[in-house]
């Protein structure tokens, strides 16, 4: 289907565009933040100047300045075919992408309590570009959905069975998206089927979650009911031990004051009492910061006892994969990990890793080791365009065997 695929991430105060070619070719880039303030401004990827958007400060404002701009650059001057959006929380009422219509509206805002921060944000965005584009199809692309295979044992905490019946107190898992696209681009780099191919990927960004995927499917992951599950983040302290709660509320902090220092002043950015962005971090641990180290070897420590803990979920491994952009671009913290992991057989080749993969096409590991190491850009926005238009593509034809079992 020729045409363009537009990508929608729109967050509480941001908004993210990405226009793809029917070949998916990225065609542009546009950001625009602190939308709501007087402050907002967008801008399009690769270009120095900002543009001032205070005059219409809100997400369609931002979104019409933005797709303005695109069509002075030749992009979009056709309405695109689809317009995919990022959904961070899909329940367990989504395995898939889903085209939208008022019921599945209904459905992200009864999500909305699990995700109260993002999945509003979501609707805003697709309330702006149905808007804008009326009679194009929106497609919700959902960060959930790629593990609702966990299994039950994997999904469950061990907490009084009717808070999952109740309230749907489960782990749930994201960065669905980035660990699909780390699956597919395995199984491509190493010749397999996707439903033959099992690999730990580990998505380091900001956010930083690792997922076990055995024959295709997610099996375990370290993001749960919320995104403050697991890893060490930027920000996020990841897992700590819930009496936390109870003992810094005899310290005079309340529920509500802790998970907002566990969710925005912990991680690299609490350890370290310096950054929560992983190369100032380096750089201020070369300049002698203790702390600044300290935060370095609890991060790669934590990583790799979650690989450890991943490995109980799969029977073989065709690799380990290392992505975000900390995981594609810090040759250090890949390898203090993985010295951690000599156990397990997994040894990484130092030159190769240097060189980010570069030198041996995506691969660092060392011949002695056990398993196949990877180093994979993530492109979650590519992963989204794919899902919008494979959506339009079966809505006006139908996969075969639907044909069949409708007619
Ligand atoms: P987001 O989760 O917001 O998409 P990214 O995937 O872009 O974030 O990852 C941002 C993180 O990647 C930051 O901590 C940044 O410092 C880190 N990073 C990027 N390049 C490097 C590098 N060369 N060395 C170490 N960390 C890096």
């Amino acid at each position: 289907m020729k045409g363009t695929t537009l990508v929608v991430n729109c967050g509480s105060s941001s908004l993210k565009l990405a226009v793809f070619d029917h070949q998916y070719n990225r065609l542009i880039n546009g950001l625009a933040e602190r939308l709501g303030t007087p402050s907002a401004y967008a801008v399009i990827t690769g270009n120095k100047d900002t543009i001032d958007i205070s005059g219409d400060s809100t997400h369609r404002g931002a979104l019409a300045t933005l797709i303005k701009r695109f069509r002075k650059r030749n992009v979009l001057g056709l309405p695109p075919v689809a317009i995919g959006h990022r959904v961070v929380h899909g329940g367990e009422k989504f395995t898939d992408a889903a085209m939208i219509t008022p019921a599945v509206i209904e459905a992200i805002e009864a999500c909305a309590s699990l995700a109260p921060l993002h999945n509003p944000a979501n609707l805003t965005g697709i309330h702006a570009t149905g808007e804008l584009f009326p009679n194009v199809p929106q497609i919700a692309v959902f960060d959930t959905a790629f593990h609702q295979s966990l299994p039950e044992y994997a999904y469950l905490y061990a907490l009084p069975y009717e808070y999952y019946q109740q309230w749907g107190v489960r782990r749930y898992g994201f960065h669905g998206t980035s660990h699909s696209f780390m699956l597919a681009e395995t199984a491509r780099l190493l010749n397999k089927k996707l439903e033959n191919t099992s690999l730990i990927s580990a998505h380091l960004g900001n956010g930083c979650s690792i997922t076990a995927i055995a024959n295709g499917k997610s099996v375990d992951t370290s993001m749960g009911l919320t995104p403050l599950e697991g890893l060490v983040m930027g920000t996020r302290s990841g897992d700590i031990d819930p009496g936390l709660f109870d003992f810094l509320a005899g310290k005079g902090i309340s529920a509500e004051d802790l998970h907002h220092d566990l969710n925005h002043k912990s991680g690299l950015l609490g350890l370290s009492q310096q950054t929560n962005d992983m190369r100032t971090l380096v750089a201020s641990a070369d300049d002698g910061h203790r702390l600044s180290q300290v935060a370095i070897d609890v991060f790669c420590f934590k990583l790799a006892r979650y690989i450890g803990a991943m490995s109980s979920s799969l029977s073989t491994l065709d690799a380990l994969v290392f992505t975000g952009g900390i995981g594609e671009n810090s040759a250090r913290i890949r390898a203090r990990t993985v010295e951690h992991l000599s156990l397990l057989g997994l040894v990484i080749d130092s030159d190769s890793n240097l060189n980010h993969g570069r030198l041996r096409e995506h691969h660092i590991e060392h011949t002695n080791s056990r398993f196949p190491i990877l180093v994979i850009p993530t492109n979650e926005e590519l992963v989204i365009a794919n899902a919008a238009l494979e959506s339009v593509r079966n809505a006006i034809a139908p996969p075969q065997s639907i044909t069949t079992e409708t007619s």
